[in-house]
């Protein structure tokens, strides 16, 4: 014979049923006195007890420690159900002496077989769980079980704070990308809203169409950055921006690419401070002359007041230095880290420049690609010096 004890009627129906369907008898009360009274009264005593913990009058737990305590129903395998699910409550389970738990709602399944193994852990002398179909004899004192217990439930907690943790990685990386789609959208309408008024303008001034091609040309070439950098940083998220380095001078990579760039700052003289002996490297030319690209557009960009940008390259112990300096509006201190981060601007609402804080990231990464470091320093009067430097083919250099 099964006692079950269960307040709500409801529930108590249905644990009859499901308790049943494991082949037992079953007989039911509604509290944890009359519960009791019906286990004391039964000849032979029942197999076991399933008792509700939160009731009226005697709780479960109560109910256990009184079975257990009783030499005459000592032996009745009594096991609790809980809506609990906090590791205190499976030791209060523990504490009172219970043979096994099962949280509600339970699966009928897990319920018989937990019940099944209490009633074997009751008449064994060697008491058995089973975990996932397979059974442990146990020869461990209660205390130690408790332990046991403990351990793997923090464990359990603690998998879960992870878990919480990680999801809030997510929602903070999703934010990002949300933001990141509003910025985009308006970078990109800007120079869409440029050409179209330009072409609509035209119609009724014949006379700016000489000016159009440049117009287009310059807000195309914006759109096309934008497009590179949101292509570059995707790339570098799923760990696929290739860098393909061969061995080159570096003063002639940067030479070639000053000429390219000059156009993109019109409003800039780029001061060309070139050594005259070569600097043996391996580096991906394309991906130095990006490097490059970015850091000179920023200076001018940053120095809207200025009219000259200066690039110096020279050896620095074993390493080839480029330094581009700017006189515009510096970078605050303690900014000077995090501005190589995705996404990040520094001093919004100063400056009018647009811009979508991933140039530095994926300059950052192209440098580190090629084994080199990058950085920035206050300029000595204004403005600021961002410098990279990549090590020297010690080999190249050293032959005649
Ligand atoms: P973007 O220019 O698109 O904002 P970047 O990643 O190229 O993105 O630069 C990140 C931030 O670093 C910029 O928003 C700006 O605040 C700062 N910055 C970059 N270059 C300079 C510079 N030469 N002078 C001052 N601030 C700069």
């Amino acid at each position: 014979m099964i006692v079950v004890i269960e307040d709500s009627t409801t529930q108590r129906l249905q644990l009859e049923r499901d308790v049943k369907s494991g082949g037992w008898p079953v007989t039911a009360a509604a509290d944890g006195e009359r519960g009791l009274e019906l286990v004391r009264s039964l000849d032979p005593a029942p197999l076991a007890v399933i008792t509700d913990v939160l009731m009226p009058g005697i709780d479960g737990w109560e109910v256990c420690r009184r079975i257990k305590g009783d030499p005459k129903t000592a032996s009745v395998a009594v096991v609790v159900l809980t809506e609990l699910a906090q590791p205190a409550d499976v030791l209060r389970a523990v504490v009172a002496g219970a043979d096994n738990y099962c949280t509600k709602p339970y699966v009928v399944p897990t319920l018989i077989q937990r019940v099944r193994s209490a009633i074997r852990l009751v008449s064994s002398g060697a008491p058995m769980v089973e975990v996932d179909g397979e059974s442990f004899a146990l020869r461990t004192e209660p205390p130690q079980i408790a332990h046991i217990l403990a351990s793997s439930l923090q464990d359990a907690a603690q998998r879960y704070r992870e878990l919480a943790k990680s999801r809030a990685a997510l929602q903070t990386a999703y934010a990002d990308r949300e933001a990141m789609t509003r910025v985009v959208v308006h970078e990109l309408r800007s120079p869409l809203q440029a050409m179209l008024a330009a072409a609509q303008i035209s119609r009724r001034r014949p006379e700016i169409l000489n000016d159009l091609p440049d117009l287009v040309e310059r807000q195309g070439q914006r759109v096309r950055r934008i497009l590179d950098d949101l292509s570059d940083l995707t790339r570098i998220e799923l760990g696929q921006l290739p860098v393909e380095p061969t061995p080159r001078d570096l003063v002639e990579v940067v030479r070639e690419a000053l000429e390219r760039i000059r156009p993109a700052v019109p409003d800039h003289r780029i001061e060309a401070h070139l050594p005259s002996e070569p600097l043996r490297v391996r580096v991906d030319g394309d991906r130095i002359e990006q490097v490059l690209t970015n850091l000179v557009t920023n200076a001018a960009k940053y120095s809207p007041d200025a009219d000259r940008v200066a690039v110096q390259v020279r050896r620095a112990g074993a390493s080839a230095r480029v330094e581009v300096r700017d006189w515009g509006i510096g970078v605050p201190p303690d900014h000077r880290d995090r501005i190589f981060e995705r996404y990040f601007r520094a001093r919004q609402g100063e400056t009018t420049a647009e811009g979508l804080g991933i140039g530095l990231f994926v300059t950052r990464h192209l440098v580190h690609a090629h084994g080199g470091r990058i950085g920035v320093e206050a300029a000595s009067d204004r403005g600021s010096v961002f410098w990279f430097e990549l090590p020297l083919d010690e080999a190249a250099n050293g032959a005649p």
